[in-house]
């Protein structure tokens, strides 16, 4: 049996007559017989896409080949099968939607930190950490001292300027998953007169791989069905807790009931006991859905769209 892969990729680079483009790489997606998602913008290309190695190979290559991309990198992920169910190639206005036009991403984004140069520089007195990741995330898992934000989508972050204005004369270290949102948020900061902004590349996951995780407290959050990933083999925490019991818990579910369908924090014993809801209410409702002992429900799985 192939082993299959799956490749995270993205880039920020000017992208002329983007929708033809988009079309094109359908067919070429298409031909190839890949799976999986490709959003392409006028600002760049953001994908995750699933295929044999031999595929995987090909895809690499067609899109080095081409100038523009000539220097992406791709994070690949062996695994048993495809990671997606279908293919789709989409023109979008961002690839990442934060609704203020007109950043320059590619010429304003903040400097690169390393993994191994953020393990020294986050402690470091003048420095500020700052969190660029949605409520969701950050409650199950940050970098020990961080600076967090009170939003649900990314696209909130400008709402969220004069929270950082006492920063603005330090150093700022931005992070996120994987390093593509921190790339809009610094170059949005440095526009609004921030001086000294950085990021750190490759996000949360990188640095989990390339240091250990040193100082992550709790669990990455990520937009598949493994909900959470451990970073962090060096000191290792929990920071969260079982919304019914109050345990120290990173067992994220989506509730039964499916008009509800609530993501929140539920160790297994209370998902047991609670038949997967959130509540009382949820558990008599007649579209109460039949839990399986994930709290995972494949058609109604919000969690699994990537919304930021
Ligand atoms: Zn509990
Ligand atoms: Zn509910």
């Amino acid at each position: 049996m192939p082993g299959y892969e799956t490749l995270l990729f993205y880039k920020y680079v000017p992208i002329a007559d983007a929708p033809a483009f988009t079309a094109e790489h359908l067919d070429f997606c298409r031909q190839l017989g890949i799976r999986g998602r490709v959003l392409i913008a006028d600002e760049g290309i953001n994908g995750t896409v699933s295929g044999t190695a031999e595929q995987m190979r090909h895809y690499r290559n067609h899109l080095h080949a081409d100038e523009r991309f000539a220097d992406m990198p791709f994070k690949i992920d062996v695994c048993d099968g495809h990671t997606f169910e279908k293919l789709q190639v989409r023109y979008r206005k961002e690839i990442v939607h934060f609704g203020v036009s007109s950043i320059d991403v590619e010429n304003m984004r903040g400097t690169y930190i390393e993994p191994h140069e953020f393990v020294q520089m986050k402690d470091e007195p003048d420095v500020v950490v700052v969190d660029f990741r949605n409520r969701v995330e950050w409650e199950v898992g940050r970098f020990r001292n961080a600076v967090v934000l009170p939003i649900d989508r990314f696209r909130q972050v400008p709402e969220c300027l004069p929270l950082l204005e006492p920063y603005k004369h330090r150093r700022i270290v931005a992070y996120c998953t994987g390093g593509i949102r921190c790339e809009k948020a610094t170059a949005f900061l440095r526009s609004k007169g921030f001086e000294q902004v950085y990021q750190l590349h490759g996000g949360i996951i990188e640095y989990g791989k390339q240091v250990g995780g040193k100082d992550f407290d709790g669990k990455c959050y990520v937009f598949d069905h493994r909900i959470t990933v451990d970073v962090n083999s060096v000191n290792p925490t929990l920071i969260s807790h079982c919304a019914m019991c109050g345990t120290p818990s990173a067992r994220y579910i989506n509730c039964a009931n499916e008009v509800c369908n609530r993501h929140f924090i539920c160790c297994a014993s209370c998902s047991e006991i609670m038949e997967g809801c959130c509540n009382n209410a949820c558990r008599h409702h007649p579209k109460k859905r039949r839990y399986d002992g994930t709290g995972f429900y494949h058609k109604k799985a919000v969690i699994n769209a990537p919304h930021f």
